[in-house]
């Protein structure tokens, strides 16, 4: 059955699989990881002209090594989960550091570096280096839950133990870069989360999933937990000159590293707080509308207001911070609701 799976689907890759991706026409390891790394959370469109900006202004391991943080967040601004981009940083230094600036061609060594979890290792010992390795992710589970039939939610340990086994079973000692993209590309374009295509499938005889016509049961649903809300409140404050306050988050924690507005809760008295918080006295011009934003862990609920700013006493330094146009700002890493929130006032 393992090798009438790989056959079948190798057959169908040649005519049906993608083989134009920008990471498949030069695919050098480097390529391979930050495309990985770039599609973990992320579908294939949204990262092609991310990735092609990346490569562009980082054409090199040490050249990413060298950049510095700020730049290398503004490239990865708008993709979202922010760690990605600053662990690629930290991994590029470390290969610098470690490697002579080549990603290693062993496993072990590679999940050593940061962001690059077992499915990300053996994708890159796969697609980069053509070593026998498997992968697994979010495609993959789904195809094998549905092809198996195997219940539960792929994020329990035992679930996951098992879809691990039957990827290792599958995955054929040769043409496995090759195999390792079709089963990506069949999850991706065919064995879809909502109406996989089954009728164009070429493992569809097999799949029990189709079998039983019970598709929607695979993969088990997350156990459901109520996410919290955080709300907050984004100080949009504005000097006389019309540029508005900027501060860099501390490098752990939500959007790290980035840059956005001065926060305070719903519950200080928001004139007060910037007083006794920065030295700057100032005055609410509008309270905008209440924008909400979800993470992975919880929601939020923002409020940006904005200020201006009527007099400075004693400034105090608040981490760090930078006046700055709205227009200009949008060039730093910044989340999407600050981003968004850039984008309304230049207009
Ligand atoms: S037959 Fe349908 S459910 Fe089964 S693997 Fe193919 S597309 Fe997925």
């Amino acid at each position: 059955m393992n090798g009438q799976f790989s056959d079948q689907l190798l057959a169908w890759f040649e005519s049906c699989g993608r083989h134009n991706l920008p990471w498949q026409q030069e695919p050098e390891p480097y390529h391979v990881w930050l495309s990985e790394i770039m599609l973990q959370q992320t579908q294939v469109a949204t990262v092609i002209p991310y990735y092609n900006r990346f490569l562009q202004r980082f054409p090199t391991i040490k050249l990413l090594a060298d950049a510095d943080i700020d730049d290398v967040l503004s490239h990865w601004a708008g993709l979202g989960y922010y760690a990605r981009g600053r662990n690629l940083h930290r991994a590029a230094k470390m290969i610098c550091d470690d490697y002579s600036g080549d990603l290693p061609a062993n496993k072990e060594q590679l999940l050593t570096l940061p962001g690059i979890g077992r499915s990300t290792a053996g994708a890159i010992m796969a697609l980069a280096f053509k070593q026998h390795d498997a992968i697994l992710d979010g495609n993959v589970k789904r195809v094998l839950c549905r092809f198996y039939a195997v219940n539960g939610w792929p994020g329990q340990p035992a679930v996951e133990k098992r879809l691990w086994q039957l990827a290792e079973g599958l995955t054929p000692e040769i043409n496995v870069a090759r195999y390792t993209q079709a089963i990506m590309d069949l999850g991706a374009t065919v064995c879809t989360r909502s109406k996989p295509q089954c009728d164009i499938c070429p493992v569809a005889s097999e799949c029990l999933a189709r079998k039983q016509e019970s598709q929607d049961k695979y993969p088990g649903r997350k156990p459901k937990k109520t996410i919290p809300l955080r709300e907050t409140v984004f100080l949009l404050l504005e000097n006389r000159k019309g540029e508005i306050l900027f501060e860099k988050r501390p490098a752990t924690g939500i959007w790290g590293g980035l840059w956005c507005f001065p926060e305070c809760s719903p519950d200080d008295d928001i004139e007060e707080w910037l007083l006794a918080k920065t030295g700057f006295s100032a005055s609410i011009i509008k309270k905008l509308s209440i924008i909400k934003h979800r993470l992975t862990h919880f929601r939020m609920e923002i409020l940006p207001v904005h200020l201006k700013v009527k007099q400075c006493n004693n400034v105090k330094a608040m981490g760090e911070q930078q006046w700055c146009a709205s227009g200009d700002a949008l060039k730093f890493g910044v989340p999407a609701p600050v981003r968004n929130l850039l984008l309304a006032m230049s207009e």
